[in-house]
């Protein structure tokens, strides 16, 4: 095992570097240092500056527009993204929707939506969880019934991350006409959301199909969800009798939840976000000083933080060798990852002590004293805990498919 950087890798994170600090507008760079919210129209302009260059879309084969780098030029590339800081590339459409569309998609869905997805001439959101159905999300109700060459789809969806810019979701729905078990039963072995398919007896998933709706179809309503840190980011979607072409279904009719396991393998990588959480505990330390208990409890989570980089690293090189995809052992860079970015988090609330609320807002103030969204990034943080698979459930995955337990 080399856990080294090569010096074509130190030459690749150079060329990155300089794309960066070329390319990227130094507003943009400054209000994701101050973690203040960006525009649809900053986070547009950004991707297209990284499709013209063919880095939007890092983890496409080749033969889909991606720039066939190794799972170390990925990780470097992802890490001066959030040192810099520069937005990453839309994860709905570059890690979800996008890999979906090349793996199990159609020739013409390929030919229709991957350009406007690496692009982002279409915003995606993800309309996977309902009310009562997160971590259980075989639960889900959403349901669609066939109508000549449509479905008409009805149910809620919620949390919708940014669906307030989307312009398609791709959509799980009910498509056999059967109930999931009802709430009060107990959920069947192995139906945690990212666990899913690990242990299985009941099938409440064998009737899920994936669907992609257009946002602007008629009987589509999104409404925000009001949250902590004074942010638009989650929402609700209704669907009320939305009429869905049948070639906008994802595969087979039915066998939509392979599809949802191969999605959730991909939300997962790269979650741990590193050079996030070095850019939060370098902020703390610049505003608490010279404080020593302070300076301690930094070291503790930098240290922290260092195991955490070299436990990336050798799942990466355990990828480069093995020639696979992440495994389950990528849980552990989820519940890590996020820990501790929360706790470098809570550090910079301490350290900013009463400067550090004011509600956040998404419009830039440039007047506005940086610290002001300090707080706000606490609460936001609180969240990262619970998406992408909660860490309860990233712990029963590790529990079941590395412990054997
Ligand atoms: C900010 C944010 C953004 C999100 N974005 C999206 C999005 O864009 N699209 C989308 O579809 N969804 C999104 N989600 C939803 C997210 O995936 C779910 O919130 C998550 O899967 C948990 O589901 P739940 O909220 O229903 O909680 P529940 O599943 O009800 O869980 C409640 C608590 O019970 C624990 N728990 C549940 N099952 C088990 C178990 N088997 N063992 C041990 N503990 C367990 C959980 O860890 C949690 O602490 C988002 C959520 C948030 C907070």
């Amino acid at each position: 095992m080399d856990l080294r950087f090569s010096a074509a890798d130190h030459a690749f994170r150079g060329e990155v570097r300089a794309f960066i600090d070329a390319e990227l507008d130094p507003a943009v760079r400054r209000k994701l240092a101050e973690h203040r919210a960006l525009t649809k129209a900053e986070i547009v302009s950004w991707q297209r500056r990284l499709n013209a260059r063919g880095w939007a879309t890092p983890s496409w084969p080749a033969e889909h527009g991606g720039p066939g780098w190794s799972a170390v030029q990925r990780y470097i590339f992802l890490d001066e993204l959030h040192q810099a800081p520069a937005p990453e590339p839309l994860s709905f459409n570059v890690n979800m929707i996008g890999p979906v569309l090349i793996a199990h998609g159609s020739p013409e869905q390929q030919r229709r939506f991957l350009p406007r997805i690496a692009n982002l001439d279409d915003w995606w959101a993800q309309g996977f969880s309902e009310p009562g159905a997160g971590s259980d999300l075989a639960a889900l109700k959403t349901r669609a019934v066939r109508d000549g060459d449509h479905y008409v789809v009805s149910g809620q969806k919620m949390w919708q991350g940014m669906a307030q810019h989307a312009d398609w979701m791709f959509t799980l729905v009910r498509t056999d006409g059967t109930e999931p078990p009802s709430r009060s039963a107990p959920a069947p072995e192995g139906l945690d959301r990212l666990g899913a398919g690990q242990r299985r007896s009941a099938k409440p998933q064998a009737g899920i199909s994936m669907l992609l709706i257009d946002m602007r179809s008629s009987g589509v309503t999104v409404r925000p969800i009001a949250t902590l840190d004074g942010r638009h980011e989650v929402n609700e979607v209704f669907l009320d009798a939305v009429r869905v072409p049948l070639d906008c279904r994802v595969g087979e009719e039915n066998r939509g939840w392979d599809i949802t396991k191969f999605l959730l393998g991909h939300e997962r990588t790269g979650i741990a976000r590193i050079g996030m959480t070095k850019r939060l505990i370098a902020r703390a330390k610049a505003l608490a000083g010279d404080d020593a208990g302070f300076r301690e409890r930094a070291a503790e989570i930098e240290i922290e933080l260092k195991a955490l980089e070299i436990t990336q690293l050798r799942l990466l090189d355990a990828m480069r060798l093995g020639g696979h995809g992440p495994d389950a052992r990528a849980s552990i860079l989820k519940v890590r990852g996020t820990e501790l970015r929360q706790a470098a988090s809570e550090l910079l609330l301490q350290a900013a002590g009463t400067r550090a609320w004011r509600a956040a807002g998404d419009e830039f103030d440039a007047t506005a004293h940086a610290d002001t969204t300090i707080a706000a990034t606490y609460f936001n943080l609180r969240a990262a805990s619970i998406y992408g698979g909660s860490n309860e459930v990233q712990k029963n995955i590790l529990a079941k498919a590395v412990l054997g337990l």
